[in-house]
């Protein structure tokens, strides 16, 4: 009981922060998660994924990508990447991606220490996408034994800039992967953004358009944790459930990996989640691109925007308590979360005006604008 007590008072007193748009990690659980959750709670299942909620979860990513494919459950993003681009090479391949994706800038080496050493075969790219040109110049780079050979394409849908594929270019980058035998990965950590953005099917974005092995992001989604790894190519996934126990990506009490999925996909709050953060990212970004000295820096597809502002301006946004981060190319980046909640994102907008009036009214004339 004191236990309980204490957890209440914490709640209303010390825990959580107002709600910030640095990171949509920041979001707690969406309602229909916590609730299969609890479902999943009552009595006891069998262990390792031998339960009926996995089986429900897995059928009801079937059933979304109008498909048989095989799925997996896995803590995070980076063990569902790197383990699903070990699936798809050996360790003398090279997989070619773009030179803002997560796996080269933010997973540690993960994918290269779980396949033993393929490399990542980086592209400079423009808004996180690769381009089938990019593609064919490092598929095509090198054709001797010294080099290793390219074997997989990963691409990041939404990027991780906040741009979306569209069905043609996503059709003309698999069109390059069939043209030089590669396999096609696709890092979904924010796929529901992505299907939301378009308006499409799952199944036209990703097997449809020639996509092999998926990687499905619950927790931006509005889950506390798990991903979902999506095998198209059925032959791929053969061994990934030993792949995933040695990586210790095997939940022993897995129903509690699955059971989210089941409330995020049968009640379509996966797609619900993603509107409406989506719808967020236009709001913000359509009154920004109202403020001077405030630059919206590409088009908000998903659910993310970045600002280019002066440092001022970034400054006496962080003095009122705001946070952002700026890492991903020197632009600030807001992003809007399954409960961004627009109360909030107004007050944003009302700081973030104050501080560029401030900021105009103390240049020196002669650099006004
Ligand atoms: C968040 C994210 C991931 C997953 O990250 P984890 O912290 O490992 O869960 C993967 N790819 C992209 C593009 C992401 O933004």
């Amino acid at each position: 009981m004191s236990h309980f007590y204490h957890w209440k008072e914490m709640r209303q007193d010390e825990s959580g922060i107002a709600q910030q748009f640095a990171s949509d990690n920041y979001a707690g659980i969406c309602p229909e998660a916590w609730a299969a959750m609890d479902s999943a709670n009552y009595g006891h299942a069998t262990a390792y994924g031998e339960d009926a909620w996995t089986t429900r979860a897995a059928n009801a990513f079937r059933e979304l990508f109008e498909t048989e494919c095989e799925v997996f459950f896995v803590f995070n993003g980076t063990a569902a990447n790197s383990l699903a681009l070990a699936s798809l090479c050996q360790s003398y391949h090279g997989v070619i991606c773009c030179d803002a994706s997560h796996v080269e800038t933010d997973e540690c080496g993960a994918p290269e220490f779980f396949s033993n050493g393929s490399k990542l075969l980086v592209a400079p790219a423009v808004d996180g996408k690769l381009t089938p040109a990019s593609i064919r110049e490092l598929a095509t780079k090198r054709q001797d034994i010294h080099y290793p050979k390219p074997r997989v394409v990963t691409i990041t849908q939404p990027t991780e800039t906040g741009r979306v594929y569209s069905l043609d270019e996503l059709g003309a980058v698999s069109a390059a992967c069939k043209e030089h035998g590669l396999s096609l990965h696709m890092d979904g950590a924010r796929f529901a953004n992505a299907c939301a953005s378009l308006g499409c099917s799952p199944a036209d974005l990703t097997w449809r358009s020639g996509v092999d092995v998926l990687c499905f992001g619950g927790t931006k989604n509005g889950m506390a944790v798990g991903e979902a790894v999506i095998f198209f190519d059925r032959k791929l996934a053969v061994d990934f459930d030993y792949r995933c126990k040695q990586a210790g990506q095997l939940a022993s009490k897995m129903r509690f990996l699955a059971a989210p999925w089941v409330g995020m996909l049968e009640s379509g709050a996966w797609l619900k989640n993603a509107e409406h953060a989506n719808a967020c990212a236009r709001y913000f970004a359509e009154r920004v691109r109202k403020l001077g000295n405030v630059e919206v820096v590409s088009v908000a597809d998903a659910n993310t925007v970045f600002l280019n502002a002066p440092e001022e301006i970034l400054a006496g946004l962080r003095l009122r308590g705001w946070r952002f981060y700026t890492f991903i190319g020197g632009a600030a980046r807001i992003m809007f979360a399954w409960d961004s909640d627009l109360k909030r994102v107004d007050a944003l907008l009302a700081d973030l005006e104050e501080c560029a009036c401030a900021a105009s009214a103390a240049a020196p004339v002669n650099s006004r604008t």
